[in-house]
């Protein structure tokens, strides 16, 4: 089967979260099940590990009623293809979101991706969507492409990473930029709220939608979680699908991690788990002792659960512990921690910043990792955490419900800690049930090591069911 993934970014290439880890990793799983994959991402000033780029072709598109260049560049990564659509005016830029012109930049890519596709008479099986930068095509191609050669009888995936971004946009866009008509608005399928809303389309227009994590897939349904498009998600109820992402072994291979001091596996954790933590105490100039150390690396927005952290800092820092928070996100939380960090200098180390190096090291040298996400699709750093034996500590929703068994206080087993209702005295509670066991019962606690380190994360289990997906 020949697959075609199109997305807004892609390890090693671009990354600013889940996304870019699933399209590094997912294609190169498939690559090992026997089918042929395909990426298509955008030129990104930023692109790393370019060395054998070679440039193939390049056309016009038309976006809306501007003519505009398109490149087309390729390299090959793990028997994967990727080719990178080059525009200087909307991609020669710092960063990868967070401009006015976003949503030229996403309509231009959705364009010149489906015409790429054609241009290099492609001819794939599948083409798989990620999140609302690539929505449209699901519309572009029923609605304009499936009547041309090259383009015919193409399934349309798309996966939802995070409904809380949707592509909400003003309807003028649907003519201007996508030269589509004002018809489909009208009609109610690109429409949502009075707004012209991307992600709403692409679940109107795919063949199959899917979600990051069982769970997940069952929140979207509902108010709390559906972020407004739970009532056309029901409508489609038998179409979607959750499945839970792996991580890439290979990249953070616990036992060869060139960015950990301490290398190590499940028969010597322990001992070089504590190597780790000295090194890293160091790091985040906090005092180098004994306390257990709990880490956090996260984007920071409101749906991970900041809130509760801040909520109950005071508490938190009254406890015999050592919090370190590596992140970058909304100025609020930013100057909030930084000054958190002033008042509690010995028991708290915020690292503003994006470092993939420091993250590995704190999954790998805290001895707990805490995630209280208010909702999290399926949640990577959780699992990285406990591939290297640090106990998660969870809110129970998303993904972290599907990849962390929780504590049975009774029988002594489970891969982590969990709490379930989004509330910061339960978050404590459960923090406190965590040092109980870490203080009290060392034999227990490094069992839960042990079990969490043995809990498979690969990708193989989830590609064979992407695969799944696709055959249907
Ligand atoms: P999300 O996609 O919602 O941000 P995930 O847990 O799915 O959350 O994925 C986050 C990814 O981004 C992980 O690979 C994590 O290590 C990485 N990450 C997040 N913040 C930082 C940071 N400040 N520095 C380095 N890596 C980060």
């Amino acid at each position: 089967m020949k697959i075609v993934f199109v997305a807004s970014e892609a390890t090693p290439f671009i990354k600013t979260g889940g996304l870019g880890d699933v399209i590094g990793s997912l294609p190169e799983a498939l690559k090992k099940e026997k089918q042929e994959c395909i990426v298509i991402l955008p030129n990104y000033q930023d692109l790393k590990s370019l060395e054998t780029i070679e440039f193939i072709t390049s056309f016009d598109v038309w976006v809306g009623w501007r003519k505009q260049y398109c490149g087309i560049f390729k390299t090959q990564l793990s028997g994967v293809t990727f080719y990178f659509i080059d525009n200087q005016q909307y991609f020669q830029r710092s960063g990868v979101y967070g401009y006015d012109d976003d949503y030229e930049r996403f309509a231009y890519f959705d364009i010149a991706a489906l015409e790429l596709i054609g241009h290099l008479q492609i001819q794939p099986d599948i083409i798989h969507l990620h999140d609302w930068q690539t929505a449209m095509i699901s519309v572009l191609y029923k609605e304009k492409y499936k009547q041309f050669q090259y383009y015919e009888n193409i399934k349309i995936i798309f996966t939802i990473h995070n409904i809380a971004y949707q592509g909400k946009a003003n309807p003028m866009l649907i003519d201007d930029m996508f030269g589509l008509s004002r018809e489909l608005y009208e009609n109610g399928n690109l429409e949502h709220d009075s707004c012209f809303n991307m992600m709403k389309s692409a679940i109107v227009y795919s063949d199959i939608i899917s979600t990051v994590s069982p769970t997940y897939a069952k929140e979207i349904l509902t108010l709390e979680y559906g972020e407004g498009l739970e009532g056309v998600l029901r409508l489609r109820e038998n179409d979607i699908y959750g499945i839970i992402n792996g991580i890439n072994i290979a990249e953070i291979y616990s036992k060869t991690n060139i960015n950990i001091v301490e290398n190590y596996n499940r028969r010597n954790f322990y001992n070089k788990k504590r190597i780790n933590k000295v090194a890293l105490q160091k790091e985040g100039h906090l005092p180098v002792n004994e306390s257990p150390c709990i880490g956090m690396v996260t984007r920071l927005t409101w749906q991970k659960g900041i809130d509760l952290v801040i909520n109950q800092i005071s508490e938190i820092m009254k406890l015999n512990i050592q919090l370190i928070i590596l992140g970058t996100g909304d100025y609020d939380y930013e100057q909030t921690l930084l000054h958190l960090q002033n008042q509690y200098p010995t028991k708290l180390s915020f690292q503003q910043k994006y470092d993939e190096g420091l993250a590995q090291r704190i999954y790998a040298s805290c001895d707990m990792f805490l995630m209280p996400s208010l909702f999290e699709p399926c949640g990577l750093s959780q699992m990285m955490a406990m591939h290297y034996g640090t106990i998660p500590i969870v809110r129970e929703t998303g993904g972290l419900k599907d990849s962390v068994d929780t504590y049975n206080e009774i029988e002594k087993t489970g891969t982590g800690f969990g709490f379930r209702n989004y509330n910061a005295h339960e978050m404590m509670n459960i923090i406190k049930m965590a040092l109980q066991v870490y203080n009290n019962d060392k034999p227990i606690w490094k069992k839960l090591m042990s079990s969490t380190m043995k809990v498979d994360f690969s990708w193989k289990q989830s590609a064979k069911q992407y695969l799944q997906l696709y055959k249907r």
